[in-house]
């Protein structure tokens, strides 16, 4: 979906839409505005449900100060003009109050930018702006000074944060990768010892040979074909909603037949994802118009070195996560289905998966079909979509576990002589 062919009222409702339906501001909360190419700006409504905003509801303030609409404008539209005024760059700002970077701004903490790859990415840096009176010109004027200093992102102490970006949909990709980032930092604080990842580590994810694979014409489309696009839409989606993937992180992949590969695109939000987005990669080469995940190197190399895979998740679900960038130690003979389904779950390296492809496919097998790898993703495989789907929602699931137990009371693994029984009764090798 091209963002920027939509009417500004038209983004404006569907982001706050996708805002308020993930949990991350409640109905009288927030607000959002988008200044257009003729420098009008276009901002949500005071004291609208934003459960329920309509086209009708968007309030235009013209470049000469006139109003037009049916309600009055937020009443943070003294902070917005006056961020557009600071930054002429930005098109559009971002202002909520979700739960965890709430927590920070109440702490008067920045929330750590260097925990996984795609945070460092798309969140350059962060200021605290110091508290002022809602609505009032001089809580603007502090935000506005922030701004001007070079940042995109400013925590706002005891209230919320404000993105400035040069789309509304970008400043939402940043506002939900920082948003589920600060949680993960407040889960992980409570679970062991965390890692940041440092600069020169942040830059090793930045990969390019996906950008330069050569084009390949695909003639001939099989119904194994279609039917493995339909099931990758449909499970990309279905993943969005359950916040195991956020917009633009995550990567699924199918190996067809003929030895070719379907995988998720480059850079798109995985919440509209449609079956002509799946790009299919054979021999090296990419289907013609189409950019491939950046993972499609590892995939393939996974693919070589084990014939009986046929599926490949990356992810990025919270608990798993939180063991991702701590110490903490992941084993998953928590209850029989966790220890069946997962078996051995390694922690590997973080730069291997970007510098040794060949060391993450030898660190899998059918002993340890799922790797953990530090300050990144989890990785799961199968012999089909849904056993590889099956395996990464029971590997978040018995992370959830492990770590509600913390506060309940010390964890208890299956003994040694029971795992035994569970392999001789399962028929596992
Ligand atoms: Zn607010």
């Amino acid at each position: 979906m091209d963002f920027s062919l939509l009417h500004p009222t038209d983004q404006l409702v569907m982001i706050m839409d996708r805002i308020y339906s993930r949990g991350m501001t409640t109905t009288s909360g927030g607000n959002l505005s988008i200044r257009d190419d003729s420098g009008d700006v276009w901002i949500t409504p005071a004291g609208i449900d934003k459960g329920n905003l309509t086209r009708g509801d968007i309030i235009r303030i013209k470049s000469d100060g006139t109003t037009l609409g049916v309600h009055r404008p937020s009443s943070e539209l003294p902070f917005h003009l006056a961020v557009y005024k600071a930054r002429p760059d930005l098109k559009a700002v971002l202002h909520a109050h979700p739960n965890s970077l709430v927590a920070f701004s109440i702490a008067r903490k920045k929330p750590s930018l260097s925990l996984f790859p795609s945070v460092g990415r798309t969140c350059k840096g962060i200021k605290l702006a110091e508290y002022d009176l809602p609505g009032s010109q001089k809580l603007g004027d502090k935000i506005a000074k922030e701004f001007a200093s070079g940042s995109d992102i400013v925590l706002l102490e005891n209230h919320g944060v404000v993105i400035g970006a040069e789309s509304l949909f970008k400043a939402f990709m940043t506002f939900e990768t920082l948003e589920s980032s600060a949680h993960l930092e407040s889960l992980a604080n409570q679970l062991g010892r965390v890692n940041h990842l440092s600069p020169a580590q942040l830059a090793l994810s930045d990969t390019q040979h996906h950008l330069l694979m050569d084009d390949i014409e695909f003639k001939r489309r099989t119904t194994e074909e279609l039917a493995e696009r339909r099931d990758m839409v449909t499970l990309i989606q279905r993943s969005y909603k359950l916040g195991l993937f956020n917009a633009t992180n995550g990567t699924y992949s199918v190996k067809l037949a003929d030895g070719s590969i379907l995988i998720t695109p480059f850079n798109k939000d995985r919440a509209y994802v449609q079956v002509e987005d799946i790009v299919r990669v054979k021999d090296g080469m990419k289907e013609r118009g189409k950019i491939p995940s950046r993972a499609i190197k590892l995939h393939a190399t996974i693919y070589d070195r084990h014939p009986h895979i046929r599926a490949i998740l990356v992810a990025h679900p919270i608990h798993l996560m939180a063991f991702a960038i701590t110490d903490a130690v992941f084993d998953p003979r928590t209850i029989p289905e966790s220890y069946i389904l997962l078996r051995e779950v390694k922690k590997v390296p973080y730069e291997l998966l970007y510098t040794d492809y060949g060391a993450i496919a030898e660190a899998l097998s059918e002993q340890s079909p799922t790797l953990l790898v530090s300050n990144d993703s989890i990785i799961t495989t199968g012999e089909s979509l849904l056993q590889a789907f099956d395996r990464l929602e029971v590997a978040e699931a018995t992370a959830a576990s492990l770590y509600i137990c913390q506060s309940i009371g010390e964890v208890v693994h299956i003994k040694e002589r029971e795992i035994e029984a569970i392999n001789k009764a399962f028929n596992l090798k």
